[in-house]
């Protein structure tokens, strides 16, 4: 099933595709009631997906980039949290921080929480996923570095593109994992890579904080972080779900 949330009349609406590139709308969120009403798909103006409360995110979750950085394996998932303020959607700009003079993309996978979620474990973690989506984790590496936090350089609104639907029952061990920066190939791996994998992150940061239905848990970049200008394009795909792009604007020209 592929889940969207897109704008009809103004009006904010979930709803999930069928065949023939036809939506059926949801009474309210995912799970809840199908409406009569359908769509045509290609008319629609999608929005990010979901409206997380909070995004949990992963430091270092790929082999081949703890590789490429030198860096030991770590022993247990590093956790960091994006407010739910820097989601965009699909097509949405990325808005470069004047304060900032270095933007970098992050391809990564995503699942977003079905319901509320707290103390699960793994076994029963993939229970508590509505499904998968495509994130990327924006990043003012500059401020990064400077502030050994992380928070102001992982939080600007526009920091967290979603998207461009949910994709539910897909089988995450082994998929492409892929970014485009004006149409070059950046980053090129696969979730086989993953050194803690969808379900343990979501069973880890489960005895941490509640998850709440919509939350987004981000499982990390793979090998071949690098910067964005303005006016550039940037892609991320991951096999089996789609496309998530987005272009970065300057701040004063927003
Ligand atoms: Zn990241």
């Amino acid at each position: 099933m592929k889940y969207v949330r897109f704008l009809h009349n103004n009006e904010m609406k979930y709803g999930a595709l069928e065949k023939n590139d036809l939506v059926v709308e949801f009474e309210k969120g995912y799970g809840s009631d199908s409406t009569p009403h359908r769509h045509k798909f290609k008319e629609l103006k999608l929005l990010s997906p979901c409206q997380p409360s909070k995004i949990v995110a992963v430091g270092l979750n790929y082999s081949d980039h703890a590789k490429e950085l030198n860096m030991a394996l770590p022993s247990e998932p590093v956790l960091f949290i994006k407010p739910g303020t820097s989601v965009v959607g699909p097509g949405d700009n990325i808005i470069y921080p004047q304060s900032s003079k270095q933007l970098d993309y992050e391809a990564e996978i995503a699942a977003v929480i079905r319901k509320t979620c707290r103390r699960v474990s793994v076994e029963n973690a993939p229970d508590y996923i509505l499904g998968y989506t495509c994130f990327n984790d924006i990043t003012a590496r500059d401020l990064q570095n400077k502030d050994g936090q992380w928070t102001r350089a992982k939080s600007f609104d526009t920091f967290s593109p979603i998207g461009p639907w949910i994709v539910s029952g897909l089988d995450t061990a082994n998929l492409k994992i892929e970014l485009k920066l004006n149409g070059q190939v950046k980053q090129d791996s696969s979730t086989a890579n993953l050194i803690f994998k969808i379900p343990m992150l979501v069973s880890f940061i489960s005895q941490v904080m509640t998850l709440l239905p919509g939350d987004v848990v981000t499982t990390g970049t793979p090998a071949g972080v690098g910067p964005m200008n303005v006016g550039d394009t940037v892609e991320v795909t991951v096999e089996g779900i789609g496309t998530l792009k987005n272009i970065i604007k300057g701040e004063l020209n927003a």
